[in-house]
């Protein structure tokens, strides 16, 4: 898609090793303002790991995010903590496991981050974090602990404490790879709705069908490198590369 505005995040040259083994190299790519970037690919070839990245979870080698707005951050510099809690208050992470406290409830797990670390008032908290609830159709387990309520609905609890914080971008790590597949549906139906509903969301997902009904760009990662990128329709349909192509006939 071309973009005539600013991009909200601009992504250039990331770079990370561990030890020895070089995981991305040189990783370059933007995300418009409510837009959908898919990230996809073998395991073990950097997806993750740039998500990360995006949030202050991983710090690359070299690299540089720029947010519009002229937040910048060059990774090859040193960081002030002030630059880091910045970057990391861009965005929301949504993890593979939904990561919710268990001794606190659905309602106090969604107003733990607005009022902690955004000084939210709790009253004011707790009216946003209903209706987020009830959007996700959870209101009625706003009370209940985690362990009552079933993997996808957990996920769900895990996407609202996200929106709670109001982020400008929204990170998903594999958001339903940890789920049984008869709980996979109901979360990837949130998903679609917060992209219909403008929220700007950076995917790494195995869910292929869903990346090419709700993407705007899928990236295809192998080896630390994006190898192919496009539109869903031409990547799926006619990939170019010869990697690409291997991967999808493997997979689709
Ligand atoms: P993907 O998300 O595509 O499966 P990852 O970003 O998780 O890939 O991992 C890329 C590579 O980096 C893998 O070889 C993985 O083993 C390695 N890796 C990721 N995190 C660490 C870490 N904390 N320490 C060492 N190696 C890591």
């Amino acid at each position: 898609m071309a973009h005539t505005e600013e991009p909200l995040l601009r992504v250039s040259g990331i770079t990370k090793s561990f030890g020895d083994n070089r995981v991305l190299d040189g990783v370059d790519f933007e995300v418009g303002r409510g837009e959908v970037v898919c990230l996809i690919g073998p395991s073990g070839s950097g997806k993750t790991t740039v998500l990360r990245s995006l949030n202050a979870l991983e710090t690359p080698d070299a690299g540089v995010l720029e947010f519009a707005g002229g937040q910048r951050i060059d990774f090859g510099a040193r960081q002030s903590k002030q630059q880091r809690a910045a970057l990391r208050d861009r965005s929301a992470m949504v993890f593979q496991h939904h990561n919710l406290f268990p001794h606190l409830t659905v309602l106090e797990n969604v107003i733990e981050g607005p009022v902690r670390a955004h000084g939210v008032a709790k009253v004011t908290a707790v009216t946003d974090a209903e209706r987020l609830l009830d959007r996700v159709g959870l209101s009625a387990k706003r009370d209940a602990y985690p362990h009552q309520l079933s993997g996808g609905q957990q996920q769900r609890v895990g996407i609202v404490r996200a929106l709670a914080l109001q982020p400008d971008l929204l990170l998903f790590d594999e958001p339903t790879s940890a789920l049984d597949p008869e709980l996979v549906g109901e979360v990837l139906i949130v998903l679609k709705e917060l992209a219909d509903e403008g929220w700007t969301m950076v995917i790494v997902t195995h869910e292929l069908g869903f990346a090419r009904r709700v993407a705007d760009e899928v990236l295809f990662f192998d080896g630390g490198v994006i190898v192919e990128r496009g539109a869903p329709k031409q990547l799926f349909a006619q990939p170019r590369n010869e990697r690409t192509r291997r991967f999808l006939d493997r997979i689709l």
